[in-house]
C-alpha cells in the first residue's frame, strides 16, 4: 500500500460510526455525481469530443492544476469529518464550483491514465477509437462495483485510491515551477473571521514585535489558543499562512497549498 493510502486510512480509522456514514454517505454522493458526468461523456460522441479537444488544448500545468483542484474537493470532504475539525473559510467553494467542463476533463483525463497503466497499447488506436475503449473499461468498472456492497464502505476504497493517484502525482509535478520558499498567504476570509480576545493578565509578549501585550487590549487569537498583536499578525498572514509560533496552519486560497495543509492534517491525525 502507498504511503498516502496509509495516512489516509490510518486518519479515518479515527472516525466514529456515525461519522463514518455520514463519509460514506458524502463519498458516494461526489461519486454518484462523476458516474453521472462520465457516463454522459462515454455516450455522446459529441460531448466526447468536445471534451477530448478541451483536454488537448490544455497545458501541462494547466493539466496539474485541474487534477490539484480535484484531488483538493476529495480532500475536504474526507477531511470534513474528521477531528480536529479543518478550519474552512466560511464560503469555501464547495466541489460544486469546479465548472462541469472542467470536472469532466479532469474525470477524463484520469480514466486515460488509468486505462494506460493497466494497458498501454489500448490507446495507440486512433482517438476516434478511444471512446469504444474507454467505454469498454468504463462498463467493466461499473460491473465490479455494482456488485454487493456497492452501497457500503467498499466504495471508500477506490475514492481513496483515486485521491492517492492525484495527491502522488500533485506531489511529484505540482511544486516543478513554482518560485519561492514555498509560503502561502492565509485565506483572507478566514483571516477577517478570527476572533479578537481582551488580553487578562500581564507580561505577555507578542512574538512578532517582541513587545508586551498590554492588560485589556484587543489583540488576536488563532485556532491554536496563541495570540498578537492584530497590527502584528495581519501582515503576518498576507504573507504565510502559519502560526509564528506553532506553525499550525490556517486555510489557504491557494491550491497547492491547501492540499498540502489538508494532507499534513490527515498524517498529523492519524499519528
Ligand atoms: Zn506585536
Ligand atoms: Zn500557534
Amino acid at each position: 500500500m502507498m504511503a498516502e493510502t496509509t495516512a489516509i486510512m490510518t486518519a479515518l480509522s479515527t472516525l466514529t460510526p456515525p461519522q463514518l456514514s455520514d463519509l460514506i454517505l458524502s463519498v458516494f454522493s461526489d461519486i454518484n455525481r462523476h458516474h453521472r458526468r462520465l457516463s454522459a461523456l462515454l455516450t455522446s460522441p459529441t460531448l466526447f469530443s468536445l471534451t477530448l479537444h478541451h483536454l488537448h488544448s490544455l497545458s501541462l500545468p494547466h493539466k496539474t492544476l485541474l487534477i490539484a483542484r480535484h484531488l483538493l474537493s476529495s480532500l475536504r470532504l474526507l477531511t470534513l469529518h474528521l477531528h480536529p475539525k479543518p478550519q474552512l473559510p466560511p464560503k469555501f467553494p464547495s466541489t460544486t464550483s469546479i465548472k462541469e467542463r472542467d470536472l469532466d476533463a479532469v474525470l477524463l483525463l484520469l480514466l486515460l491514465c488509468e486505462i494506460r497503466q493497466h494497458d498501454p497499447e489500448a490507446l495507440e488506436t486512433s482517438p476516434a477509437q478511444w471512446r469504444g475503449t474507454l467505454s469498454k473499461l468504463w462498463l467493466d468498472t461499473m460491473l465490479t462495483l455494482s456488485g454487493v456492497g456497492f452501497y457500503n464502505g467498499s466504495l471508500l476504497i477506490p475514492y481513496i485510491e483515486m485521491t492517492t493517484r492525484c495527491w502522488k502525482f500533485v506531489g511529484e509535478i505540482g511544486r516543478c515551477g513554482v518560485d519561492g520558499d514555498g509560503e502561502v498567504a492565509a485565506s483572507p476570509a478566514v483571516v477577517v473571521a478570527l476572533p479578537s480576545v481582551e488580553l487578562r493578565g500581564s507580561g505577555m509578549e507578542c512574538v512578532i514585535c517582541k513587545e508586551e501585550m498590554r492588560e485589556g487590549r484587543d489583540v488576536c487569537e488563532l485556532p491554536c489558543e496563541h495570540l498578537f498583536h492584530w497590527m502584528c499578525i495581519l501582515p503576518w498572514l498576507r504573507k504565510r499562512n502559519t502560526c509564528p509560533c506553532c506553525r499550525f496552519s490556517l486555510p489557504t486560497d491557494d491550491v497547492f497549498g491547501e492540499i498540502q495543509r489538508l494532507c499534513e492534517l490527515l498524517v498529523k491525525i492519524g499519528q
